[in-house]
């Protein structure tokens, strides 16, 4: 499989090359040159796959020769080595529980994925800038940071900077990027998401940087963690017990990469009824939707806040799924855009209905769907629960009045020391760090 830049302003490379770059040298993402179809019988039969022979018949046009058979079966029986159970809430509304990875999050599947690529990637030729050393530089909202924290650490000639912004995460995803030490340096920034965003930016457009360092990224744009994030829409298939009636699939969306990869699954022979994208308040897509004007925003702080973003990156992919053709996606995807008060609402009531416990995410998630099933009477849904609810217990708790029970994994992290280095949100300041 060959890669394009939606820029278009640099040359094709394979998935090795566009896995390593993150970003093409001319700042696009990269996009695959065909959308590949599954088989016929992986969607009509799919019961009888595991969920390892499932990923890696979804994910092998992608890698093509990049990877040999045997060491991608591995890499993606490691990717999805725990539960993704779909779990009925009502008689309408399933939970595909995304959660039960070691950081707790979705962002599992696609940092697993990306750090054994890239580790595959780095023995193969350790002969680049930087001396054999690859620095993996990230900017997170809240979720990437600790699941590529997890996914690499301890992983060979890899080491891995992190920018967070300071005190606009929870403290559990706080501790799960600060702890771990080693190869993982956590950099936290006197600003918003997207301030941590324009300094990651700045570095992959600093050819001075480029040509010392050997940076790669692995946010939500690099398609070895993009595309993995098909695997589980197709495991959510396998457990859809009314195969004649496709479900409608909600996604609480932040920076669209999650969607994006489930409207690909579909264009690649997944069915589903209808794609929604729910937003918190941070809402350019729905208002794109809504106007076919797209105007982004600077980010406002919501209970959701791994999706406080007012510039989604993965939106461009969207659109050239679709070929640029709004009223295409539109026969697709909608989008709603949902208030904190909601959310809050949403996570007490199905709680207290039907002893569920949600997210503020995947609460986000819920009602959006709600809201499309009220207009298509008759329909059935999914909605993605993206994080467990103790990621956020600070807002969860207060909510249901009660205590979140805490999992082993998370207990053990609370009592370690953070260690982070404090920085402004400057550019020059984290060149700096970088180099030294
Ligand atoms: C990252 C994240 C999202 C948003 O996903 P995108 O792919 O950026 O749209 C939603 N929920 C949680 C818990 C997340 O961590």
């Amino acid at each position: 499989m060959q890669y394009y830049s939606l820029n278009k302003q640099s040359p094709v490379v394979g998935f090795k090359e566009a896995t390593i770059r993150g970003q093409a040298p001319d700042k696009g993402l990269y996009f695959p040159e065909r959308i590949p179809a599954v088989d016929r019988d992986l969607i009509d039969d799919i019961e009888k796959y595991s969920n390892e022979e499932i990923a890696f018949r979804v994910i092998q046009p992608y890698v093509g020769d990049a990877i040999p058979a045997n060491e991608l079966l591995r890499i993606v029986a490691e990717t999805i080595n725990f539960d993704i159970p779909l779990v009925p809430v009502t008689d309408a509304i399933y939970s595909l529980e995304l959660f039960h990875g070691p950081t707790l999050a979705f962002k599992d599947v696609g940092a697993r994925f990306m750090s054994r690529c890239l580790g595959h990637f780095v023995q193969e030729d350790p002969a680049r800038p930087g001396n054999g050393k690859v620095i993996v530089l990230v900017a997170t909202s809240g979720d990437t940071g600790g699941a590529v924290a997890n996914g690499f650490y301890n992983v060979d000639g890899v080491e891995v900077v992190i920018l967070y912004p300071s005190g606009k995460v929870s403290s559990v995803q706080e501790k799960q990027l600060t702890t771990l030490g080693n190869n993982i340096h956590a950099l936290e920034i006197d600003g918003s998401f997207d301030d941590c965003q324009d300094m990651v930016k700045k570095a992959f457009a600093d050819s001075d940087l480029q040509q010392r360092l050997f940076l790669t990224s692995a946010n939500s744009i690099n398609v070895a963690r993009w595309l993995p994030q098909q695997f589980y829409y197709f495991l959510a298939w396998k457990q859809w017990k009314e195969k004649q009636q496709p479900p409608v699939i909600c996604v609480p969306s932040g920076n669209f990469g999650n969607i994006c990869a489930g409207m690909l699954a579909h264009l690649s022979g997944l069915p589903v009824q209808h794609f929604v994208a729910a937003c918190n308040a941070n809402n350019t897509v729905p208002e794109f939707l809504s106007t076919g004007h797209y105007q982004p925003k600077k980010a406002v702080a919501t209970l959701s806040n791994a999706m406080d973003v007012g510039h989604p990156s993965n939106f461009v992919r969207i659109l050239e799924l679709f070929h640029q053709q709004l009223g295409d996606l539109k026969k697709v995807l909608a989008s709603y855009s949902v208030t904190d008060e909601q959310t809050k609402d949403t996570l007490r009531e199905v709680y207290n209905n039907y002893k569920y416990l949600t997210d503020p995410h995947g609460a986000v998630g819920y009602y959006a769907l709600q809201q499309w099933l009220k207009a298509h009477p008759g329909q059935k849904g999914i909605f993605l629960e993206t994080a467990h609810p103790v990621k956020f217990y600070d807002v969860v708790e207060p909510v249901i009045n009660e205590k979140v029970p805490v999992p082993a994994a998370v207990e053990q992290i609370m009592d370690l020391p953070k260690q982070s280095t404090r920085m402004n949100a400057e550019y020059e300041q984290l060149k700096q760090y970088l180099l030294k």
